[in-house]
């Protein structure tokens, strides 16, 4: 299995070899050369499977190049109820991403069990096993440098904690993040965790990040990495839920199946579309946003117009607060039929800061054929989704969630099961549950205390050079 790059003008490489990279050298993505197929035969002994025989059934075929048996050991150090047991204390953790009936036909797909109570714990902990391995065959470390408004930041340094080859160097905005995303990321007192909080706004952060990678020099002699969500390792990690789910819901391989799932960097659903791509009977991908709804107009219109940051909105679903979804132009080069050409061209807009139209060039109208749809939900419509699961269904979801939960009932269609995604646990959002219901949501076991333990971060101000300063001082640890 070979991947190629989406703007078509890069040497084609293995999982291994784009593991601990970014984008292709052209600027592209990299996607399967061809994606792997599970037919009914396959499918019927998948729905056997517990998770880690199915993540290590999926991940065989997309790193084909890893060894089977040190696949199934990464595996199986991974994917443990230990590290999935977070969630609500009636959750079956054995099932790692357990799926909650709401009502008939209804279902909502646990994903935020890991140890930052959202779903990106589900890929970045394989991630965080899989470089401290590549790394290791290799004989090399690394230097992760990353910018973080909150999910992502927290699950990268709670995936990399530890590892003796790999450091984490993690830019966070003074202001901005919850007490409780805070207290999360500052408590860790692991040597190769290194929490820079900056005086700024998460922008700043990012404004850091890019100076600091585009210091070719610098990045090279320091070895500095990234963890971001294009990352082709978290989106193949992504994939296995969607087959768990759909075998927890259905009897045959007959029944298709809807996912709804709030979106942002269009990561989480990108993964669904690559599982119905490789054989999974997925009817409708519904892809959720808030008011930052880039990928509603496009899915509504073909246009697909990136916002600037000034642009963005800040909304009570922060997490989906993106203006630019980094892993769509995997999906719209399947859209374009693999022409990496035609990927290119609409990219000269995008990256220029404009927009493009997929009617003018002939292609919207393969859009449907994937079995998209889209829906945006405000401030309003969340409040209000959470305060009807509570009643109806008994059970108190995160923001982001209740506006996948919004936008999915929306798109329901007789027969089909519709499976929400859960992107997080309620307590990481506490200010949105108090204002819907009144009251704070409850804490997972063991993490009542956090926000009284004891903290371990530097506060500097928002200079590239300070923030290498840093990384200089302790890169060689
Ligand atoms: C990251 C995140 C999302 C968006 O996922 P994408 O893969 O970027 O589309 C949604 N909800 C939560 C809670 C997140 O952390």
């Amino acid at each position: 299995m070979n991947y190629i790059s989406t703007r078509g003008q890069a040497p084609a490489q293995t999982f291994s070899q784009i593991l601990l990279g970014g984008l292709a050298p052209d600027g592209g993505l990299y996607v399967p050369e061809v994606y792997p197929h599970f037919g009914h035969d396959d499918l019927a002994v998948m729905r056997t499977m517990d998770y880690r025989e199915l993540a290590l059934t999926v991940l065989a075929r997309l790193a084909d190049d890893i060894p089977v048996a040190d696949l199934k050991d990464l595996v199986d150090r991974t994917y443990t109820a230990a590290t999935y047991s977070h969630g609500r204390a009636d959750s079956d953790f054995s099932q790692i991403t357990p799926v909650r009936r709401l009502e008939d036909g209804l279902y909502l797909l646990e994903l935020s069990n890991g140890p930052t109570l959202a779903f990106k714990d589900m890929a970045m902990q394989l991630l965080g096993n899989l470089f401290e391995y590549a790394l290791d065959k290799a004989g090399l470390d690394i230097n992760i440098l990353g910018a973080t408004s909150g999910d992502t930041g927290s699950a990268a340094e709670y995936a990399m904690r530890g590892k003796h080859n790999v450091r984490v160097f993690m830019l966070s905005p003074l202001e901005g993040m919850t007490r409780f995303q805070q207290a999360q990321m500052y408590s860790l007192q692991d040597a190769n965790i290194h929490n820079l909080v900056v005086r700024g706004v998460f922008d700043d952060c990012q404004d850091i990040v890019k100076a600091v990678s585009n210091d070719l020099e610098f990045k090279t002699y320091h070895r500095i990495g990234a963890v971001n969500s294009i990352n082709w390792a978290r989106v193949a990690a992504q994939c296995i839920y969607y087959f768990k789910a759909y075998f927890a819901v259905t009897g045959s391989d007959d029944q298709p199946v809807s996912f709804s799932v709030p979106s942002g960097n269009f990561g989480d659903v990108c993964a669904g579309h690559i599982a119905r791509q490789m054989g999974l009977p997925i009817a409708k991908l519904v892809v959720a946003t808030n008011e930052n709804d880039v990928l509603d107009e496009f899915f509504r219109t073909g246009v697909y117009r990136p916002r600037t940051s000034a642009e963005t909105l800040h909304t009570s679903s922060p997490s989906m607060d993106i203006s630019k979804a980094s892993n769509f132009e995997r999906f719209i080069f399947d859209v374009a039929g693999g022409d990496g050409d035609k990927v290119r061209e609409l990219w000269r807009a995008v990256d220029r800061g404009s927009a493009f139209d997929l009617k003018a060039h002939g292609l919207f109208d393969r859009v449907a054929d994937y079995g998209f749809e889209s829906g945006k939900s405000s401030h309003a419509d969340r409040i209000a989704t959470i305060r009807m699961a509570a009643e109806r269904y008994g059970t108190v979801i995160d923001p982001h969630t209740a506006d996948g939960l919004k936008v999915g009932l929306a798109h329901r269609e007789p027969g089909i099961p519709m499976i929400c995604l859960e992107t997080a646990l309620p307590a990481k959002f506490e200010d949105a549950i108090v204002e819907a219901l009144g009251r704070a949501p409850e804490r997972p076991a063991g993490l009542a205390e956090l926000e009284s333990l004891p903290q371990r971060y530097e506060v500097l101000d928002p200079e590239v050079e300070a923030i290498k300063a840093v990384i200089v001082a302790h890169a060689n640890d």
